[in-house]
């Protein structure tokens, strides 16, 4: 309750992004966080309103750029628990290039792709991650275009903690977003998160019958990068679940050499007021 604001969500009816508002809720209640210790910052799209759907910091950023923005927030304020999240279109399209070095950078954020595999907000084109043939209003013959597999990217580019789940399955992703909040360093999460006004392709349904659990292989190890990637490439990328977890390495923030204790959007401003209006009208 405590994340819970009354503004009402937009979405329609039946959008798979209510489960994840859910979910980031449910996941920071049972972190122990309270509103004023987390901040929320998304990109642009339908997913990108959930910054103000969660009581908390939040920030509805531009298009592709949620995650320098929120790597910011993280630079000024380490003590705040920092949520990025917006579509597929947003991080693995324009924001692909934030993405991938976001990644490497390995900062204490947490990263939500509310991944619908079309662009909803402008009604309905191919994204990076439609399949090959997907047939929308920007391709009326079939996308001829390759589908994006970003956590395979993600693994490529270094990543510590990689996970994926499904909207519908608000146990398991409310769990990951816990653990991805608690892990050291860069969490991304990809949730599949049916459109169900433009999207009849990939429905709920069809996610019922193609995602592979990762319940279900009992022997899986999450610290093997190698299998990780063999998984992902087995199931056409389709693996919900803590797929990859790397605990031995600091996030960026914690190897910073002569980074002081008290964040600095607590310490004092050492400046005097006329060094202060000198600094601000070097930015105009
Ligand atoms: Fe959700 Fe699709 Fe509607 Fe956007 S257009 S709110 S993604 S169902």
């Amino acid at each position: 309750k405590e994340f819970r604001n009354n503004v009402k969500p937009n979405w329609c009816p039946g959008c798979g992004d209510f489960s994840i508002q859910a979910a980031i809720q449910r996941a920071a209640a049972n972190t122990g966080l309270t509103p004023e210790e987390l901040a929320v910052i998304s990109g642009i799209g339908c997913s990108g309103r959930i910054s103000g759907y969660i009581h908390a910091y939040g920030l509805h950023g531009i298009h592709g750029r949620a995650l320098p923005i929120a790597q910011g927030v993280k630079l000024a304020n380490r003590d705040l628990t920092v949520i990025a999240s917006g579509g597929d279109g947003d991080g693995f399209a324009i924001g692909m290039g934030h993405t991938i070095h976001a990644i490497r950078r390995n900062m204490n954020i947490t990263y939500i792709v509310m991944d619908n595999q079309i662009y909803g907000l402008t009604k309905g084109q191919t994204s990076p991650r439609s399949a090959e043939g997907f047939v929308t209003k920007s391709t009326p013959s079939g996308s001829i275009e390759t589908t994006l597999s970003p956590l395979e990217l993600a693994l490529s580019a270094g990543a510590t903690f990689v996970a994926q789940s499904f909207s519908s399955d608000i146990k398991q992703l409310t769990a990951l977003i816990e653990e991805g909040i608690k892990h050291e360093g860069f969490s991304i999460i990809n949730v599949f998160s049916p459109c169900v006004t433009f999207n009849k392709v990939n429905t709920y349904e069809w996610f019922k019958e193609n995602i592979v659990n990762l319940d279900s292989f009992p022997d899986y190890d999450p610290s093997n990068r190698i299998q990780a990637m063999t998984k992902l490439m087995e199931t056409g990328g389709l693996l919900t679940g803590l797929i990859y977890q790397d605990q031995s390495r600091k996030s960026y923030e914690n190897q910073i050499q002569g980074f002081k204790e008290t964040p600095l959007a607590q310490q004092d401003l050492a400046l005097t007021e006329e060094q202060f209006d000198h600094l601000m009208a070097e930015f105009r």
